[in-house]
C-alpha cells in the first residue's frame, strides 16, 4: 500500500505527459497489491475509421525503465485496432476486459479526452481477481483526472486545440529532435534519401471580421470550432495544432521535405475553401510556413511564418506561401541575422 501511495503522490506532482505515462506503468508494476508481469499504456490514434495502437509506455517486471513508440512512426506500421480485440472491446464497451484463461490479459479503458481513447493492458500469471478491479480502476481515474487538469491548462477552451502557452516548450522539443535527427549519419537513417524536418505554419482566416459582422459572434465561434475540427481530421496525429488566439492557428509539423509540408498545407487550404460551413457557407484561409532553422527561437520561427501569411494576405489571400521561397525569389527580404541560409538540411 505504501508503494502505491508513494507512487500516486509522485504521479500527482508531475506536469509532463510522458513522465506521467511512465510513472503510471511503473507504479502498476511495483505495488505488492497485485503482481503484473507486464504493463502497457496504449492510445488509439489516427482517423476514426483507421485507428492504430500507439504505445505510450510499456514495461515488464524485469525491465528497469519503460519504453514507448516514437510518435512520428508511420501510423500504418502500427497494429490496427482490430488486431487486438480485447483492447478494442475495452474502448467500444468502456468496460474492463478480462481473460479467465491463459494468457491472463486484462484491459482497462481510460478516457482522458472526449476524442482520444487509451487503454491499460496488464499481463498476470493468473486471472486477475475481481476484488482488485476497483482498486486499479481508482488509480486509473486519478490518472484521468490529472490528465484533464493538464488539458485544462494547455488547451483552448473553445476549440480544444493546444493554447499558445504550451508552444514554446513544444518548439524546443522539436528543435532538439531535429538536431538529433541530423546527428544520425544519412546512411543509417531508415529512409536515407529523405530529409526529415520540422515546419511551422501560421493559418489565418480571411476576412473573419465579415463573418462576425454578418452572422454574429456566436456563428463566428462556431466557424472557429469547425475549422479546428477540420484541422484535426486533416493533419497527422503527431502534428501539433494550436489556436494562438482570435482566428489565428499554428501547426508544428514533422515532414520529410519542404514539398511535403507545402502539399499538406495546400491540401488543407483547398479542403477549407471547398467545405460547407453552416450559414456562412464558405470561408478561405491564408497560410505561411517556414522550416525550423539552426539556432531558431519560437518567436523567430513564428515571425517568419507570419511574414509569409502577411504576404499571402497582400497578394489575394486563400493561398499558401513559403517564407523560404519568398526570400529566395526576392519577394521578401531576410533580416541580416536570419539563420535561413544555415538551416539543418
Ligand atoms: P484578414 O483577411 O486580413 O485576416 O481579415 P480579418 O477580418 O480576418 O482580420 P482582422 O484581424 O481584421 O479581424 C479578426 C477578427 O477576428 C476580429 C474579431 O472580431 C474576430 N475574432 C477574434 N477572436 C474571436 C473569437 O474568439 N470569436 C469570434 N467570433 N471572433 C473573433
Ligand atoms: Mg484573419
Ligand atoms: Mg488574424
Amino acid at each position: 500500500m505504501n508503494v502505491l501511495l508513494a507512487g500516486l503522490a509522485t504521479l500527482s506532482g508531475l506536469r509532463d505527459r510522458q513522465a506521467m505515462d511512465f510513472t503510471l506503468v511503473k507504479l502498476m508494476l511495483s505495488t505488492e497489491l497485485w503482481q503484473f508481469s507486464s504493463v502497457k499504456l496504449l492510445r488509439a490514434v489516427g482517423p476514426l475509421n483507421d485507428q492504430h495502437w500507439l504505445t505510450l509506455a510499456q514495461c515488464t517486471c524485469s525491465q528497469a525503465e519503460p519504453t514507448h513508440d516514437q510518435v512520428w512512426l508511420d501510423i500504418s506500421a502500427l497494429p490496427t485496432l482490430s488486431d487486438f480485440p480485447k483492447r478494442e472491446a475495452a474502448i467500444v464497451t468502456e468496460s474492463v476486459q478480462r481473460s479467465l484463461t491463459a494468457p491472463f490479459v486484462t484491459v482497462f479503458p481510460i478516457n482522458t479526452q472526449a476524442s482520444v481513447c487509451s487503454v491499460l493492458e496488464v499481463l498476470s500469471d493468473q486471472a486477475l481477481s475481481a476484488d482488485l478491479l476497483p482498486h486499479i480502476d481508482s488509480v486509473l481515474r486519478l490518472y484521468e483526472n490529472l490528465q484533464s487538469l493538464l488539458d485544462y491548462g494547455e488547451k483552448d477552451s473553445l476549440t480544444e486545440l493546444l493554447n499558445r502557452k504550451t508552444f514554446d516548450s513544444a518548439f524546443w522539443r522539436a528543435a532538439q529532435a531535429q538536431e538529433t535527427i541530423q546527428m544520425v549519419p544519412e546512411t543509417e537513417r531508415r529512409q536515407p534519401n529523405q530529409e526529415v524536418s520540422y515546419f511551422l505554419a501560421v493559418i489565418d482566416i480571411d476576412h473573419f471580421k465579415h463573418v462576425n459582422d454578418n452572422f454574429g459572434h456566436l456563428i463566428g465561434d462556431e466557424v472557429l470550432l469547425l475549422l479546428a475540427r477540420q484541422m484535426r481530421a486533416s493533419f497527422r496525429f503527431h502534428d501539433q495544432l494550436y489556436r494562438f488566439g482570435g482566428e489565428e492557428f499554428v501547426v508544428l509539423m514533422r515532414c520529410s521535405s519542404h514539398a511535403d509540408a507545402q502539399a499538406a498545407l495546400e491540401r488543407f487550404r483547398t479542403h477549407i475553401a471547398e467545405h460547407d460551413f453552416p450559414q456562412v457557407n464558405h470561408i478561405t484561409i491564408s497560410i505561411g510556413f517556414t522550416p525550423l532553422n539552426l539556432n531558431d527561437t519560437p518567436s523567430g520561427a513564428f515571425d517568419r511564418a507570419d511574414k509569409a501569411v502577411y504576404y499571402a494576405k497582400e497578394h489575394g489571400r486563400n493561398q499558401v506561401c513559403s517564407y523560404t521561397e519568398l526570400v529566395a525569389s526576392g519577394a521578401l527580404q531576410a533580416p541580416a541575422d536570419d539563420t535561413e541560409e544555415v538551416d539543418f538540411f
